[in-house]
């Protein structure tokens, strides 16, 4: 019983969750971050927000109480994510020629970009769209304006951009701002035929539908009160015989002129269109029986209490100012009426002739001495055919093709087209990459040869990481992080999409070239050739060489012990991202990444000295950050246990008794026992340099002296057995 307890509490709780989180869902962006804004932010000179719009979320803009325009959140209305993974939340303002007139960021979650940069970068970035014309830009494509790019936020200022864009447009076009509108009738559309002829008995009228009746008897009404559940409304029943007429009402749509002649006289006809002012109409109605339509609430408060005209959502009250009495009924065969009357329907009421009404008439009972209860009856009516004529539909403004383009396309299709123009836009860098890595893969692929000549490879090696630096850190800023696995893994928990990935394209295929490489050579690939970072540290440590700073090497204890260090800063991450991915984003400031390379060392200072302390640890311990604290380098590290190869060569004699090559190591990545640790090296290859040293592998230069003996060049290629590194498979020599 417990047990069922507890699941049934357990289902509720589901279910209260789903449906709040629906609720939650249906809720616009809009009215969710609203109360945090201030119009003035998001507009010059604005003083408040006004009403928010019946069908969509937009807001007024008030200046002094009238209004300027319209602001809306984008993620309202298109759903491109940013780098992150999440909407931008950008409030947008636009005016009636729908040219944007403020701008302001509201939320968003861009963790490597947009942190850190200037607020005065994202102020003037914000400022360069006020003024900008929605529809010119449609229909220019997207190039009448100038996209201001905040180095290191490309990205995001891309979706940023589009969200703009395309949310203003939808909004424009909804709104039917600067001239664009959405709503084309395509159906038949109607109006008053005024030349109509109107049949002149009223026996013809009833039939073809000109006049409409509403027939109620007593028993019809009493049946209609003892359904309503209330014993005192029965109580006081009519007492009359039930087939009594309680009431007969006629109404028709007399502002027709046909039908105002047919029931009314040339005359009387002619007087009613005087008393109509432009736009006017007016109904009659005809009663009977023992209950009047008109009761005598109106005598004293002005108002006829018992009928009202619907349609749709209009309803219209007639006052006694909107009343005439109508004496005597010109269509032949008139029945005798107790009450006949016209009322009049106000143009500013939103009537359509045109389209189908009905008079709601209002039956009240006394129940207690001042207490009434209310039952309703409807006499519905629809102008016949015969007063109606079709007319053309308006043509519908000229909405430019490239802005149905925008408007109607798909979010996918939007998606697709947005990351499709950040690839095209990065032609010349995707190229520069791909040539990269081309390269790369020949250097691995032909180590040997690469490698046999040191002074070459060198420069080789310090050319390359200088183009990482200055090309791919510095200017493109294809900068990996662990930023990225976060996002990746939050990804891969809340619902995977590619788009996101696919609008940083040397990111994206910075990670492909580096899964792949894992399997080949581990994480050396990324960390020893591709990494900016990475190069900064090895370039500035050449440079320390050069000017004769002292280069530390850590005691082989302590270099192992502090490993784990970045291992730790890894998983420590990971942790946190699973509780609050913010959170972790935060932290993974530890990477200094974004201080060194996205943002060029422009940003606060104690990022800044953050940045400048691990380079200068750099110049004595080469690759400080790299060995002992980053935490991409440790995910990285991670699965570089599953590569399949070993590439880097080395004898017998390497570690016993040969350390050369163990200390010369840059990341000190070789045991003292001469196996090398795939998870630390960074396949720098400086030690593939010394396997073929003919001036300091002392296994090479003692080949060379046998060799010179019998007169034969050395066998560099030669395989080693026995070796920690070497496959178990390889036969002994
Ligand atoms: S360890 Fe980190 S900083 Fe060093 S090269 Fe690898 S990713 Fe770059
Ligand atoms: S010297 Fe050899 S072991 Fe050390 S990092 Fe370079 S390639 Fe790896």
């Amino acid at each position: 019983m417990t047990l069922l307890r507890s699941l049934l509490w357990v289902s509720l709780l589901c279910l209260g969750t789903s449906l709040f989180a629906q609720f939650a869902q249906a809720q616009s962006e809009l009215s969710r971050l609203l109360p945090n804004i201030a119009a003035g932010d998001v507009v010059e000179g604005a003083t408040g927000f006004g009403r928010v719009h019946d069908d969509l979320p937009v807001v007024q803009v008030l200046r002094d109480q009238e209004q300027i325009g319209w602001a809306f959140i984008t993620s309202d209305f298109v759903s491109t994510t940013g780098y992150s993974g999440k909407p931008i939340h950008t409030m947008v303002a636009v005016d009636d020629a729908a040219q944007v007139i403020g701008v302001q960021l509201v939320k968003h979650y861009e963790p490597i970009v947009l942190i850190g940069i200037p607020d005065a970068k994202v102020k003037a970035l914000v400022a360069n769209y006020r003024g900008l014309d929605l529809v010119a830009e449609a229909e220019s494509g997207g190039t009448s304006h100038e996209l201001d790019i905040i180095s290191g936020a490309t990205v995001t200022i891309m979706v940023i951009d589009d969200s703009i864009i395309r949310a203003g447009l939808k909004v424009a076009r909804q709104l039917g701002l600067g001239g664009l509108a959405v709503e084309v009738e395509t159906g038949p559309r109607f109006e008053i035929d005024p030349d109509a002829a109107a049949a002149d008995d009223w026996m013809t009228l009833e039939g073809d539908g000109t006049l409409r009746r509403l027939s109620l008897d007593v028993g019809q009404v009493n049946a209609a009160f003892a359904a309503m559940d209330d014993p005192r409304a029965e109580d006081r029943a009519l007492t009359e015989a039930p087939e009594t007429t309680f009431i007969e009402m006629h109404a028709t749509l007399i502002s027709h002129p046909a039908i105002a002649e047919a029931l009314l006289g040339e005359a009387r006809a002619a007087n009613l269109q005087e008393w109509l002012d432009e736009g006017d109409h007016a109904v009659a109605i005809f009663g009977r029986g023992l209950y009047s339509f008109k009761g005598s609430g109106y005598v004293r408060g002005g108002i006829f209490d018992r009928i009202v005209l619907i349609q749709d959502d209009i309803s219209v009250r007639f006052r006694d100012r909107m009343h005439q009495r109508i004496n005597g009924i010109a269509a032949e065969g008139a029945p005798q009426f107790n009450e006949a009357d016209l009322f009049k329907i106000p143009a500013d009421s939103g009537f359509d002739p045109t389209e189908p009404f009905r008079i709601q008439l209002l039956v009240q009972r006394e129940v207690g001495a001042i207490e009434k209860i209310f039952t309703t009856f409807d006499l519905g009516y629809r102008l016949p055919d015969q007063y109606l004529r079709s007319i053309a539909p308006p043509t519908a403004p000229e909405v430019p093709a490239s802005v149905t383009n925008v408007t109607t396309q798909s979010e996918s299709q939007a998606h697709q087209a947005l990351w499709k123009r950040i690839w095209a836009d990065k032609t010349t860098e995707i190229i520069v990459l791909g040539v990269m890595l081309i390269l790369l893969t020949a250097v691995f692929f032909f180590q040997n040869i690469a490698t046999r000549n040191e002074r070459v490879f060198f420069w080789f090696r310090m050319s390359f990481l200088t183009v990482v630096l200055v090309y791919l850190g510095w200017y493109a800023n294809a900068q990996l992080s662990v930023v990225n696995l976060i996002a990746l893994f939050n990804s891969l928990t809340e619902g995977f999409s590619w788009q996101a990935f696919l609008l940083d394209p040397l990111t994206f295929i910075l990670w492909f070239s580096v899964a792949a490489a894992l399997l080949f050579w581990g994480r050396g690939a990324y960390c020893g050739w591709l990494c900016p970072f990475g190069a900064l540290q090895e370039l500035l440590n050449q440079i320390a060489r050069a000017l004769r700073i002292p280069q530390w090497t850590l005691p082989w204890g302590l270099n192992e012990r502090l490993w784990p260090v970045k291992y730790m800063i890894f998983l420590g991450l990971f942790g946190v991202s699973l509780m609050s991915i913010e959170q972790a984003e935060k932290l993974a400031e530890v990477e200094p990444f974004k201080t060194a390379i996205i943002l060029n060392f422009v940003r606060a200072w104690p990022f800044v000295a953050y940045a400048a302390a691990l380079l200068i640890a750099g110049l004595f311990v080469e690759r400080f950050f790299c060995r002992y604290l980053c935490p991409l380098g440790a995910a990285l590290a991670i699965p570089a246990r599953l590569r399949m190869f070993d590439w880097l060569k080395r004898y017998h004699e390497c570690g016993n008794p040969c350390q050369t090559c163990a200390h010369q190591c840059p990341v000190q990545a070789i045991h003292p026992t001469g196996e090398i640790n795939p998870n630390e090296c960074i396949n720098c290859l400086h030690c593939q340099v010394l396997y073929q040293s003919t001036a300091q592998c002392p296994v090479v230069i003692k080949k060379i002296k046998r060799r010179a003996k019998v007169g034969a060049a050395p066998d560099l290629s030669r395989d080693i057995s026995g070796h920690p590194n070497q496959p178990k498979t390889h036969p002994a020599t």
